[in-house]
């Protein structure tokens, strides 16, 4: 599938989309730039990209509109996100600052294997620091204040 070829980036600016609302309506370049602190041009290149693995639409002179496929990645990233900082922090006993740190470097390495295996351990005793409802669909007010959806704009 074309959309695991998304990057570590790519999947930044996917879930920064999502929170300027771009699942309801397409998202502008010069938004999303002054979102993520990067020039125009890179948004528009970003989109272009993001277009090119499916996971969204892009209409010149609007924007990017993410759509289901988009969707569905995203939640995949907010819930292993947080699956990997709850293990740090059960089985290593990190806080959960560096537990989070931790999760934003590693989780996107980590294969789908070890996190179902992380999901199976910790399934019914996960609970979100952030205070996340860990049950999609996700809302962009339900993931604002996550401190790890924070540092994607720092
Ligand atoms: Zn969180």
């Amino acid at each position: 599938m074309s959309q695991s070829k998304l990057t570590r980036r790519d999947r930044e600016h996917l879930i920064s989309i999502f929170l300027l609302k771009g699942h309801e309506e397409p998202v502008g370049p010069s938004k999303l730039a002054n979102k993520m602190n990067v020039s125009r041009a890179g948004a528009l290149k970003k989109m272009r990209r993001l277009e090119k693995y499916g996971v969204g639409e892009y209409i010149p002179g609007e924007g990017l509109t993410v759509n289901g496929e988009g969707v569905a990645i995203i939640e995949d990233e907010i819930l292993n996100h947080h699956a990997v900082e709850n293990f740090f922090q059960k089985s290593l006993g990190m806080d959960f600052e560096d537990a989070c740190k931790e999760a934003e470097i590693l989780g996107s390495k980590m294969s789908k294997k070890m996190i179902d295996q992380i999901n199976i351990y910790y399934g019914k005793k996960k609970e979100a620091r952030c205070g996340l409802d860990l049950e999609p669909p996700f809302e962009p007010e339900d993931i604002e204040e996550c401190p790890w959806c924070k540092r994607l704009f720092d």
